[in-house]
């Protein structure tokens, strides 16, 4: 090698060496890119404006551009360097993958890839559940342990310890997908369990309602994967995935606390607040500011930071986030927590965007209130929300005045007046106020309640009432783990105690409740009657959408009908502890001609030409033919 040669060869390793160096360098930088959310995106969405947020050291110092001809419509930068908001139009952007350019100087310093996917077929247009299903609610960590190799995890802080009443039981979706044939055969149609998303608390973690990072599953309960394999084996049985949805809050440990991307991204106070909980301060002419102001604005507890969903870029992640969950892990539904502990202005938005992207979507808030017209000032459309230019957008509402009155009327044996049966029958006397009354949630009890079990001291008469009202009564039942088989809770006595473990859920249970064989003869009792009547209702649409007639309860008596133009189903519930004959020619209006009933509980016929005789503390639901 000549002199020439030998200076060409050093000059070779030296670019080598500088290529090599450079690459290094930008894998460095790369690498200070420390999040990126929404982590993909779709083609083909209905808004077509995508913000995509890029968390990294001092990333907001770079000029950002990108790829293909997708266009950037706005770059947001906050007080904090480490975050860039970037906009994208994606209208007319294929299924691809963008790249991302971050430049100093008019020089790329660093590339990144955003995939834009395709989306499932009919995604816009998926169905959602309505009055014709039955929800079966579900605290994952609580019901059955399909994977005891996740019950503890390098990355999360608490680990397993089911002798903790209010510790992580190792519950978790291998455990619901090991069950979804149990849950069928209750009758149930969908599944809402509490949230999934991780929770990285050090204590009362469990409860999983206080997230540190709501694009992934937390994993004592599994992957992002798996969840979407729970939906996707759900759909198989045609079983329905309602996702519980947090707007109002998340956890301190949440990744973004540590670091926030503006000040205002939450509620601060110079001290703790915590909100006043007293949600009637929204639409109250006589509330003080104040009070309004805690409500919103202070925090849920110590450990749920309260989000501002009046900053647009607040409001605009958890719009993008909820229909990345939609989209990504194909759901059916979603049950909003704290509903009115949002911003009423955001929260409407919030909900906006979502049925604009799926307009058949079912969204049931929880609107946690004890007077109907509290409760219908929340649903969409209220007139009595119109009254102050409101309009939530949400399309379902709890009925929790239905609630309160079940915590007690199957106690009260005269019904004199306000009492027994015409709690009841008050209840629905109300219906008027709700926009939608088909689309409302009946529960006698859910994971932040007393049970009804408890509460009635496992009466299975009373507990036969009220499974057979929620299921004859309009709107959406819902049914909460272990309440087929008795099980009991009290909240007094803390949470835990009305989030039991299911029996049969973990190896080496004493007793497994998910098999006949593995119950007790009354839990047999309770689960045999649950899972015939909500079987029974499945099939019989007068009871879905079919219009409702009552009659004024006498002697604890209540009478109601459930009809469309070629089915009718009559109730008779005797609340008293005595037998009572009625005459049916009073219910004349609704029984016109049918001739007989047939009751779907004993298949016993009864003759409605007459009288009915029924016996104390029962309930009859006869088909009329
Ligand atoms: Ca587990």
């Amino acid at each position: 090698m000549n002199k020439f040669g030998r200076k060409q060869s050093r000059k070779n390793a030296f670019i080598k060496k500088i290529t090599l160096f450079l690459f290094f360098m930008t894998l460095t930088i790369n690498a200070q890119i420390d999040k990126i959310e929404p982590p993909f995106w779709y083609a083909g969405m209905h808004n077509p404006s995508l913000q995509i947020m890029f968390y990294g050291k001092d990333i907001a110092k770079y000029e950002v551009s990108v790829s293909n001809e997708t266009k950037i419509v706005d770059i947001k930068k906050t007080e904090n360097p480490n975050y860039i908001f970037v906009t994208i139009d994606t209208k007319n952007t294929p299924v691809t993958d963008l790249l991302f350019s971050f430049k100093n100087k008019n020089k790329i310093v660093f590339n990144r890839k955003y995939s834009i996917k395709q989306r499932r077929e009919n995604s816009a247009q998926r169905k959602s559940f309505d009055a014709s299903d039955m929800l079966y609610l579900i605290m994952p960590d609580r019901f059955a342990n399909g994977n005891p190799s996740n019950d503890s995890n390098k990355a999360t802080v608490e680990k397993h310890n089911r002798d903790l009443p209010g510790g992580r039981h190792g519950g978790d979706i291998q455990g619901i997908i090991n069950n979804l044939d149990y849950i069928s055969s209750l009758g149930a149609t969908a599944i809402w369990s509490t949230p999934l998303c991780e929770d990285n608390d050090a204590a009362y973690s469990y409860h999983t309602y206080a997230q540190s990072d709501v694009y992934k599953i937390d994993p004592r309960y599994g992957t992002n994967e798996d969840y979407v394999r729970l939906a996707s084996e759900m759909h198989k049985k045609d079983l329905k995935l309602i996702m519980d949805y947090v707007t109002n809050h998340w956890g301190i440990e949440h990744w973004m606390m540590k670091d926030l991307p503006t000040k205002d991204w939450i509620h601060q106070f110079e001290n703790f607040t915590q909100t006043n909980h007293k949600r009637s301060t929204i639409s109250d002419t006589n509330a003080s500011k104040i009070d309004t102001q805690i409500c919103l604005d202070g925090w849920f507890v110590s450990s749920m930071p309260d989000l501002n969903q009046a900053n647009p870029l607040v409001l605009n992640y958890l719009k993008q986030n909820a229909i990345w969950w939609i989209e990504y892990a194909d759901l059916d539904g979603f049950r909003v927590d704290t509903y009115n502990y949002s911003d009423p202005k955001g929260i409407a938005e919030w909900t906006k965007a979502v049925t604009d992207e799926y307009p058949n979507f079912n969204i049931v808030g929880e609107i946690w209130m004890h007077n109907q017209a509290q409760m219908a000032y929340w649903q969409k459309d209220s007139k009595i929300g119109a009254i102050q230019n409101y309009n939530s957008n949400l399309p379902s509402v709890m009925d929790f005045t239905l609630h309160d009155a079940l915590e007690t009327v199957f106690n009260e044996d005269d019904g004199t007046w306000d009492k027994g049966m015409t709690k009841i029958y008050d209840n629905f006397a109300n219906d008027f106020l709700y926009p939608n009354p088909d689309n409302i949630l009946v529960f006698a009890e859910n994971h932040d309640t007393s049970r009804f079990n408890e509460l009635y001291n496992n009466d299975i008469k009373k507990y036969q009432m009220a499974m057979a009202l929620l299921a004859t009564v309009r709107g959406i039942p819902q049914l909460y783990y272990g309440t087929e088989i008795g099980m009991r809770g009290e909240k007094n006595k803390g949470d835990a105690d009305i989030r039991q473990d299911f029996p049969g859920g973990w190896i080496g249970d004493e007793s497994n409740a998910f098999l006949k064989e593995g119950r007790t003869e009354g839990q047999n009792q309770y689960y045999d009657f649950t899972s015939k009547l909500f079987n029974w209702r499945k099939t019989n649409e007068a009871v879905h959408f079919g219009k409702m007639t009552h009659y004024i309860p006498e002697n604890n008596v209540y009478v109601y009908f459930r009809y469309t133009n070629s089915k009718t189903v009559m109730v008779v519930m005797n609340n008293s502890n005595d037998n009572h004959t009625i005459k049916t020619n009073r219910f004349q209006e609704n029984i016109k001609t049918h001739k007989t009933g047939k009751d779907i509980l004993t298949e016993a016929s009864y003759d409605l030409s007459n009288e009915i005789t029924i016996a104390g503390k029962s309930v009859l639901i006869l088909e009329l033919q």
